[in-house]
């Protein structure tokens, strides 16, 4: 089972599972819309520059690669856009992987790994939130996620393909070489934005601080992307080794504000933030904790890197010579 097509290996948390699956033996192929942009690190990687629409290359791609399992990253991830542009996600997002999925029932491929996201919990009812909470998304986002975590269990029973979908929380941080990181164009995630702030005197906007939390911002659980990368090769093995289809929550289990995470940034950066106070954005719930019980116990996964200190030393690490890689 060493054969993996990664689909959206090129970018942020694709990138970073490349190196692991390279690290741990694998023999990942990449299928993504741009070649990656860390030749440095991910070097003599095959890539198929294509889109998951493109059914005939797909296909191609798979029966040539001789592929084995498929972990597919390949997907739209900003909430604001979703809310403002569903059609978009609704295309990219489910239609895409229905002929990914497709094409891996012709081809006999049984195994893929999702990307799933917190956001198909939508405002939990209990936090931490447990697995079997109840899946209620508040955004297109978090719906498109949801459509395809129930696509992929009638897909096991038509078809006996088995998944793992990886609920992430907030990915962040850097691979510790320095030489691949987060790189978003636009950029709409708290740490880099606030990092990218510091390093350049800019005000950091915080939408909303009426939220019923301590401090009246919300609250997310942020998670190292070099321990979701290796929770993709657990979940590659799990699939290898005959494992169940689930869907597993990967966060670090520990909470934050985004006043601490300001807080947190301003010590590590040595700087001081301005901030100012905006409305809600749009599809944000309040709280998002994971409870990470099924992934550490039946994948034996830990969150190892996940301390928010060296999530954010990382990403500023990568912040400071990402122009240069
Ligand atoms: N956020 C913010 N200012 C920004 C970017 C994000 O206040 O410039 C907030 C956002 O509204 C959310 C939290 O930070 O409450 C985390 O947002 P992010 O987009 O990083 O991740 P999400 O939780 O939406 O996946």
């Amino acid at each position: 089972m060493k054969n993996v097509l990664v689909c959206g290996g090129s970018g942020y948390i694709g990138s970073h599972t490349v190196k692991e699956l390279l690290t741990c033996g694998y023999n990942p192929m990449l299928y993504d819309r741009k070649e990656p942009e860390f030749n440095g690190l991910i070097k003599n990687v095959k890539c198929v520059v294509g889109d998951l629409s493109d059914y005939a290359l797909l296909e191609k791609t798979i029966r040539d690669g001789k592929i084995e399992t498929v972990i597919h990253f390949a997907g739209y991830i900003e909430v604001g856009e979703s809310v403002a542009h569903p059609e978009r996600y609704y295309e990219n997002n489910v239609c895409n992987t229905l002929n990914l999925l497709n094409c891996m029932v012709a081809c006999n491929v049984k195994n893929i790994v999702f990307s799933s996201s917190a956001a198909v919990y939508g405002c939990p009812r209990e936090i931490p939130i447990k697995e079997d909470a109840l899946l209620n998304p508040i955004n297109p986002y978090g719906e498109t996620k949801y459509a395809i975590e129930r696509m992929l269990g009638y897909f096991e029973k038509a078809y006996g393909i088995r998944y793992v979908a990886l609920r992430y929380f907030n990915a962040a941080g850097a691979d510790k070489s320095g030489l691949i990181g987060e790189r978003h164009s636009p950029e709409t995630h708290l740490i880099p934005i606030v990092l990218n702030a510091l390093c350049k005197d800019k005000e950091i906007k915080v939408f909303g601080n009426d939220y019923n939390t301590k401090d009246g911002t919300c609250i997310r659980d942020y998670v190292h992307v070099t321990d979701l990368a290796n929770a993709h090769i657990l979940a590659v093995k799990h699939l290898a080794s005959g494992g169940q289809s689930r869907a597993y929550n990967v966060g670090s289990g520990v909470g934050f504000s985004i006043k601490e995470i300001i807080s947190i940034a301003e010590k590590v950066t040595n700087k001081k933030a301005r901030i100012s106070y905006e409305k809600r954005r749009e599809g944000d719930p309040s709280v998002l904790l994971a409870d990470i019980t099924s992934i550490t116990t039946e994948l034996r996964w830990t969150p190892e890197n996940s301390s928010i200190e060296n999530i954010i030393q990382t990403a500023w690490d990568w912040l400071k010579t990402k122009d240069k890689v």
